[in-house]
């Protein structure tokens, strides 16, 4: 038996019929671009939030690029964000013209780390992008009241945490905005590549929706040039028929990770990741930490069980970034845990079965180890 990491296929066949017939109704009525289906998954989403606006968008890293646009983020200003995510979450800053600063990660939890995020806090400073990796919150307390304090944004990547939860509130309504990725593999996915900005400040929405359309709410009223990043109705007809299932699939996503969990305490070099107090992990993946990552990771494959690492390069020390000329004690946390970090499979559709075999391959390397 093969384990994939993950497993979109068992996703699609599960709601075939209804997917199917969606799309069938975007292409009879040629709704391509933006047009009703847009619409109306606009509606449902923010209605999921409880928000006042969403703002559709072509992908997740547009998300971001949007939203710093339109709190009008450029030359002079500095973003800080996490030292560990996607590329995303620091490129979109440079594209802004403004400076990436990058904060240290919280070693329980891999979000950033508030105590850093005020160490480097300047007079540019002008926002914090905090992400919410994994699936799980960050520490959105210490981080709002940080912004408070010194008068800064907050754009919230919630790529990875679709409905999360933090202290009772759903991750994307702390701060000013909240980015979401419909990357087809994220926990709530697209048949392409999709994205959204949230919030409940009007004079931004307006701002973001605009910028994301050439600078026009309704053309040709170009009050401003803008970007072409919009949604397809393809990818909002299957976004508005997966949402249904979302709360489903990210419960399943957690009955995967509380076996693993559970099973893991009983395994003494592997560490599985750590929840967060009062808050609700919607495992966009399951990171374990173990000294010896690189050898279980070739033995796992070995066996057919697929795994991946995010990251394997803290942001800071991507060539990318070597201009900046950080060093590992710049960002200690983040350096040591890349080395050590594996994530395990994990999707909604994964399979009792296919558990059982990874917990089994597991504990055989155990046996055999003693
Ligand atoms: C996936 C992801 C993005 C970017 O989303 P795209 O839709 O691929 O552009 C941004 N931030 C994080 C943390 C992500 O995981």
């Amino acid at each position: 038996m093969q384990i994939p990491f993950v497993d979109l296929k068992s996703q699609y066949h599960s709601v075939k019929q209804e997917i199917d017939t969606a799309i069938k109704n975007v292409i009879d009525e040629s709704a391509f671009v933006r047009g009703s289906h847009v619409k109306s998954f606009e509606k449902d989403y923010k209605t999921l939030f409880g928000v006042e606006h969403c703002i559709s968008c072509g992908n997740g890293t547009d998300a971001l690029y949007i939203s710093l646009k339109a709190l009008g983020i450029g030359p002079g200003d500095e973003v800080i964000t996490t030292a560990l995510s996607w590329i995303a979450s620091s490129e979109v800053i440079t594209q802004c013209g403004a400076k990436v600063v990058f904060a240290d990660i919280e070693a329980d939890y891999y979000t950033i780390d508030p105590l850093d995020i005020e160490r480097k806090i300047t007079k540019n400073t002008k926002a914090i992008i905090p992400v919410h990796l994994h699936g799980q919150a960050a520490n959105m307390q210490a981080i709002m009241s940080i912004a408070e304090q010194y008068n800064l944004y907050v754009i919230e990547d919630c790529a990875q945490a679709h409905l999360g939860k933090y202290r009772g509130e759903t991750l994307g309504t702390f701060g000013i905005a909240g980015t979401f990725s419909f990357y087809p593999s994220k926990n709530l996915g697209a048949f392409g590549d999709a994205g959204a900005i949230i919030s409940n400040d009007e004079a931004f929405a307006i701002k973001a929706r605009m910028f994301a359309n050439h600078g026009a709410i309704e053309k040709p009223d170009h009050v401003l040039e803008g970007i072409n990043s919009r949604m397809d109705g393809i990818q909002a007809a299957v976004l508005s028929v997966k949402l249904n299932y979302l709360k489903k699939w990210n419960q399943q996503r957690k009955r995967v990770a509380d076996s693993y969990t559970q099973f893991l305490s009983q395994v003494p070099d592997i560490l599985p990741p750590k929840i967060r107090s009062d808050s609700q992990h919607v495992f966009h993946l399951y990171v374990v930490q173990t000294n010896e990552r690189d050898q279980l990771r070739s033995y796992l494959s070995d066996e057919g069980i697929d795994t991946s690492i995010h990251y394997p390069i803290a942001l800071p020390f991507l060539g990318a970034y070597d201009y900046l000329k950080h060093c590992p004690s710049d960002f200690p946390v983040a350096f040591s845990v890349t080395q050590n970090i594996l994530s395990l499979p994990m999707y909604p559709e994964l399979a009792t079965n296919q558990l059982e075999k990874i917990l089994d391959t597991i504990i055989q390397r155990t046996v055999r180890k003693k």
